[in-house]
């Protein structure tokens, strides 16, 4: 008997709207069509293309965007195993010296698994963030030491052979797509590649609805809030900033139960309402994409 290949299932419990990811819905269809969507055809559809599934993604854009978001949710709507989630400086300080070492473990799981189980392997993803950091252009890399020379070394050599294992996806994250230096960005290594830039104003509105969805079902969202209002004015910020908005309203709201040291009696009814936000507005700014047109 043959069972159907484990990456080859979409968890059917699976809902697109329970995902928790505000506003990317387009690069979430191209990152799922791109770099995912070949490992659900049915076996032999890649082999008679000719081609292997893509074995690596950059994902690239300012921080705090969701990249790591959408390549973990799409990882499990896949029913893929818990990525393994690298930072580019932490290994090449934490790890000088078995940097190398630590990239070659990164990927033993895979392998392991993909000798015994060949095709109905499941799928293993990896996370690099802040490859910049590790990847810059030739000649400009790392802290002249070579330790990034031989991280980049063993990556590339580890995604070079990936060719011979179909249960990996190498996921490099990057705020600066011009660092990274052009031989990562051939066939076979990071080849699909897609921006996540900052939210529109429907996305924040999502974002938002996101993550007060909590207290909203709570009863601890006062009705005065307009979610169209706070969705125009933060303009430029990333879901990020707009969590840490939420988190700074709702800190100034519970301020505003404590009268001295005495903890309001009322305080199970608190609701964070359309002030607290505005109170937050003065404290959370966004980090980019502040033009000198935003500041007229
Ligand atoms: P970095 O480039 O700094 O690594 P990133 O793009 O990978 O950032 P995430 O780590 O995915 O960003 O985002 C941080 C947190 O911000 C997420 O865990 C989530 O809570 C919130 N967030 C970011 N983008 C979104 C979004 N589009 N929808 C909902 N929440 C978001």
């Amino acid at each position: 008997t043959t069972r159907p290949r484990a990456d080859a299932i979409i968890r059917p419990d699976f809902k697109f709207e329970e995902m928790g990811i505000g506003g990317l819905d387009n690069e979430f269809t191209q990152i799922f069509r791109r770099a995912f969507a070949s490992r659900i055809f049915p076996p032999g559809i890649v082999e008679k293309l000719g081609i292997s599934h893509v074995k690596g993604m950059l994902l690239y854009g300012p921080p705090g965007t969701g990249k790591t978001l959408i390549a973990r949710k799409i990882g499990n709507m896949l029913n893929a195993n818990e990525p393994k989630i690298v930072n580019g400086p932490e290994i090449l300080s934490k790890y000088v010296g078995s940097s190398e070492e630590n990239i070659r473990n990164l990927f033993k799981d895979a392998e392991t698994e993909y000798k015994s189980k060949g095709e109905e392997s499941s799928l293993h993803i990896i996370i690099f963030d802040e490859l910049d950091s590790v990847f810059k252009q030739r000649g400009s890399r790392g802290d002249g030491t070579g330790v990034a020379d031989n991280v980049v070394n063993q990556l590339l050599a580890k995604m070079d052979g990936v060719d011979q294992l179909n249960n990996i996806l190498v996921i490099g994250m990057t705020n600066r797509r011009d660092l990274i230096d052009n031989a990562l960005l051939r066939p076979g290594r990071f080849e699909v590649q897609v921006e996540i830039s900052l939210p529109d104003e429907p996305g924040r509105k999502q974002i938002l609805l996101i993550h007060t969805k909590k207290m909203k079902n709570n009863n601890m969202l006062n009705p005065d809030i307009d979610f169209d209002e706070l969705a125009k004015l933060t303009k430029n910020f990333s879901g990020a900033e707009i969590e840490g908005l939420v988190k700074s309203a709702t800190s100034f709201q519970i301020s505003k139960n404590i009268v001295g040291t005495k903890i309001n009696k009322d305080v199970e009814k608190m609701q964070i309402c359309r002030d607290d936000f505005l109170q937050a507005l003065n404290e959370v700014k966004p980090a980019f994409g502040v033009n000198e047109e935003d500041l007229e």
